[in-house]
């Protein structure tokens, strides 16, 4: 491809509205134009990677037995209707009536058309297990549109669902799709980590996983292991405990001792005020579950981590306590609350129960009591996990690793749903035994789209772009130093069309413009190897440089090509 040709309009500075680094590269490189707020046109740079990522994508999902479709973006109402997620979906759903006002939804994923599909089509066990998938476009009218590619209002997604007869069979279309991912994110070259993640109120049993790209402008914190490959999404993160916990004869000493802490309610304030550390104190927080309050005991230092409290008391909804349900609880103003004396189930951290003598609220206004000792005084409470992981924690699967923390871009996703959408749908099938019953699905979705600015999140330095030889737009970028000087020309079109009959894309920078500009250009483009042509190209000598190296090698045409060529 000539350059002169190409519409390829690089800037040379950041537009102000773009913050994430992945989305200015992709305007300064010319890869995408903005339409509408997070609506995206792909210049020729941009749509090269994208069909590059899908292809590494469909390759994968192909290998996996996975076959592909290509479902409608315009869906009835109605099908959203029969699975209920007409109403509880939101705003985020596009909505829209045709000619005669029948109402239409753009897809934002597809289980809806994906089970009426399979419906209809598959009725006998024999047919399964049955996993399809499509790359298409999806509609989601976020809310806060932002980072370029990275959260879409109209983006590229890779989505695909697997039918099963039973759990076993699930568990098994569950991990080919894991595997296959693990292969596709590889091939990106990008750093991410699989985690655990928390399955809400759409999860069958058994389980999700995200995949998290490993980037700072990520909107998900992730625990990691230092040294195995255990990681989760905070919400879930679990950690070993240590074995701290003294004997409760030792503890049994001293009594509560009353202290007068006038207008002084937070942690922070306690430690100016006792000039203790945080660890010290028991912080007592009141929730309501599901209409009833309960009270929740952390250690000062720790959080409250509202996903775990939640499923250990199978509550539906858990929020924290009003003022008044707090005073009505506790007999005190918001800040005083304590474990001793409150007519509410209590549940104690384990970190809590492991304290030898804490400071707690005393359900009394401007006073706390000391010297309160959990295993003595706190024998009512349901001892559990109820905090959040902490870096430093110890690993919950292996010996020696420690966990550290990071922020993640999702990428992916892998989802049980079991029966969810079959059994809303109708959607059933007749087993060996011959009894009806619903088919148990999964489903699994990339952000193809998001993936390619997760890809540039991770492979930039400060003159551009640094692409990885996989999806790069273009595998060799011919430069030619002066395109009035006819042998350097001639050269670089040789060198062209031998790369050309060798199968190696090659962009050949034919503008009459400065070297300057064209080196500017070309790092900023970030094609991985680089051909300079200049002033040695008459004695059959050229420049070769990687993009991710700092040194150029002078050397003869043929060497060059043959190492343009390597794989
Ligand atoms: P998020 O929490 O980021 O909103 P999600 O949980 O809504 O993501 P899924 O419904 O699981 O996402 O969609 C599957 C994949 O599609 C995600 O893993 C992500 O990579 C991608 N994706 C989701 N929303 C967007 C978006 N607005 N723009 C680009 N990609 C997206
Ligand atoms: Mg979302």
């Amino acid at each position: 491809m000539r350059q002169s040709q190409l519409l390829m309009p690089t800037l040379r500075e950041a537009p102000s509205e773009a913050e994430a680094a992945s989305h200015q590269l992709m305007l300064r490189a010319g890869l995408i134009r903005q339409l509408a707020a997070g609506i995206y046109t792909y210049l020729p740079l941009g749509r090269r990677v994208l069909r590059k990522l899908e292809q590494i994508v469909r390759e994968e999902m192909d290998h996996a037995g996975a076959q592909e479709v290509l479902m409608p973006a315009m869906q009835p109402a109605e099908l959203w209707q029969q699975s209920g997620r007409y109403e509880v979906y939101g705003p985020e759903l596009v909505r829209l009536r045709d000619r005669h006002q029948r109402e239409f939804a753009l897809g934002p994923t597809h289980e809806e058309v994906i089970t009426a599909l399979v419906r209809g089509e598959v009725s006998s066990y024999r047919q399964l297990p049955l996993t399809l998938y499509q790359i298409q476009t999806k509609f989601r009218d976020e809310k806060r549109p932002r980072y370029g590619l990275l959260r879409g209002r109209e983006f590229l997604m890779k989505d695909a669902y697997s039918f099963d007869e039973d759990w076993e069979g699930l568990h098994r279309s569950y991990m080919n799709m894991y595997e296959a991912y693990n292969r596709i994110f590889t091939r990106c070259a990008l750093r991410y980590r699989a985690v655990e993640a928390d399955s809400g109120s759409i999860g069958g049993e058994g389980g999700t996983h995200e995949f998290m790209a490993l980037a700072e402008i990520g909107e998900d914190t992730i625990a990691a292991c230092s040294c195995c490959d255990y990681a989760a999404n905070l919400e879930r993160a679990e950690y070993r405990m240590e074995q701290t916990v003294t004997s409760k004869q030792e503890q049994e000493k001293e009594g509560l001792q009353r202290l007068h802490t006038p207008n002084i309610k937070k942690i922070e304030q306690l430690v100016e005020a006792f000039s203790l550390e945080a660890d010290r104190f028991i912080k007592t927080l009141i929730y309501v579950a599901d209409g009833s309050p309960v009270a929740v005991m952390v250690r000062g230092d720790h959080e409250v981590n509202e996903i775990k409290v939640k499923n250990a008391l199978s509550a539906v909804t858990l929020e924290l306590a009003d003022q008044d349900t707090t005073e009505r609880v506790t007999n005190a103003p918001t800040g005083f609350a304590g474990p001793i004396g409150l007519p509410i189930p209590v549940l104690a951290d384990h970190a809590v129960m492991a304290m030898e003598s804490a400071i707690a609220g005393a359900n009394e206004r401007d006073y706390h009591i000391g010297n309160v000792k959990p295993l003595v005084h706190l024998t009512h409470a349901h001892t559990g996990d109820y905090r959040n992981a902490e870096a430093g924690d110890h690993c919950p699967r292996c010996e020696e690793g420690r966990l550290t923390f990071h922020r993640g871009i999702e990428v992916g996703h892998v989802f049980k749903l079991g029966t969810k959408y079959s059994e809303a749908l109708h959607a059933k099938f007749l087993n060996a035994a011959g009894s009806e019953q619903p088919l148990i699905m999964g489903c699994y979705g990339i952000g193809v789209s998001r993936l390619l600015s997760a890809v540039l999140e991770q492979h930039s330095d400060e003159n551009g772009i640094v692409w990885p030889k996989s999806i790069a737009p273009y595998q060799v970028h011919i430069v030619p130093v002066s395109a009035k000087d006819q042998v350097q020309m001639d050269v670089a079109a040789h060198i062209e069309a031998r790369l050309q009959e060798a199968g190696i894309e090659a962009l050949l920078d034919d503008r009459d413009e400065r070297p300057g500009v064209k080196f500017k250009d070309s790092d900023l483009i970030g094609i991985p190897i680089r051909i300079v042509v200049g002033k040695h190209a008459a004695d059959g000598k050229v420049e070769l440089k990687y993009r991710n190296d700092a040194q150029a090698l002078t050397i003869s045409i043929d060497e060059a090509v043959a190492k343009a060529c390597e794989k």
